[in-house]
């Protein structure tokens, strides 16, 4: 029902943010108020969200709003869901989290095979995952977790983005897909990405409906100045901005209906190509942190999703 309302609202994009609690370690004051079920108050500005939760929402209800768009995925859409926000806001959290409070990740992949067993009279449902890492503009497979296998984006006959050497895994069950994230490093890689790919098959007519599902973890969002970094990390930092600018001018693009969309300026964009835009479905967490510390980064973060939203 609310996937319904907000597509009125917004098209195919929506923001919820996602404030997460106070540290022990942070002993200042929190920065930012939430004061609505869809707004938050930061310096005295109001930033309005198709959703936004508070540092007591758990992570059934943040997945609560966000299980209409896995349906989306079994039903033949393409879709994407990322994280954005500075380094220790609660991506990881709210997207892995975890094991005895599982993210969307877990509870997306377990509400697909919820929906397979549900369908089962109706269609045969073949599912396939795969997990990546965009480092530096590099793809790494995290399944074969080689470093050394620099991974291209093609453009198959159907005008669509693809990695030929990626490894596709064919799972039945939500064990064998949890034994596959259980082997993903989740300690530190920017820009990790699981893909999902459906394909349910009518049993009557034979009628064939593939859908996508992009769960992302993005790379921290915070502005890293030349005078704190340098060598490597600099050269981390410039990829990581230049990756995330990518990603909102392609938002900002397909908000304002422009035909062209700049999806050729990062290997992100690149790849989500068929699942940005259109008829494809986007989320985009914000998560920020409730410190005074981290208020500048809080807005920055709000900011860019505000244009999104
Ligand atoms: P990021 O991935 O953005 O760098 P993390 O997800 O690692 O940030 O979160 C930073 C810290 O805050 C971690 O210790 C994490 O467990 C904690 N944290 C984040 N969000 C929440 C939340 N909603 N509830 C409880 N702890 C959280
Ligand atoms: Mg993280």
């Amino acid at each position: 029902a609310l996937f319904n309302r907000v597509q009125e609202i917004t098209g195919n994009i929506r923001v919820f943010c996602r404030v997460r609690p106070t540290l022990p370690s942070e002993v200042d004051l929190a920065t930012s108020q939430v004061i609505d079920s869809d707004k938050i108050v930061v310096r005295q500005k109001v930033f309005e969200f198709d959703r936004v939760f508070g540092p007591g929402h758990t992570q059934e209800q943040v997945y609560e709003d966000t299980s209409p768009l896995v349906t989306c995925a079994m039903d033949g859409y393409n879709v994407c869901i990322f994280a954005y926000g500075q380094t220790g806001s609660g991506k990881t959290y709210t997207m892995t989290g975890p094991p005895e409070s599982r993210g969307v990740n877990h509870r997306a992949l377990a509400e697909l095979f919820r929906l397979c067993d549900e369908r089962s009279a109706a269609f045969i449902y073949s599912i396939q995952v795969s997990m990546l890492e965009i480092y530096n503009e590099c793809i790494r497979d995290l399944v074969t977790g080689k470093t050394d296998n620099r991974l291209e984006i093609k453009l198959g006959p159907d005008g669509n983005p693809f990695v030929p050497d990626l490894i596709w895994i064919p799972v039945e069950s939500l064990q064998q897909v949890w034994s596959v994230i259980d082997a993903w490093d989740t300690k530190s890689c920017p820009g990790e990405h699981a893909n999902e790919h459906s394909l349910a098959t009518n049993r009557d007519t034979g009628d064939k409906l593939a859908g996508k599902l992009h769960l992302v973890d993005l790379a921290g969002s915070e502005r890293v100045s030349r005078s704190e970094a340098e060598g490597e990390r600099l050269r981390e930092a410039q990829h990581i901005n230049k990756s995330l600018s990518a990603l909102g001018d392609v938002f900002m693009a397909l908000l304002a209906k422009q035909s062209h969309v700049p999806y050729r300026n990062s290997k992100l964009t690149f790849l989500l190509q068929d699942s940005l835009g259109g008829d494809s479905k986007t989320l985009m967490f914000v998560n920020v942190s409730p410190a005074a510390a981290d208020e500048t980064e809080t807005l920055s973060s709000l900011m860019f999703a505000q244009r999104v939203a």
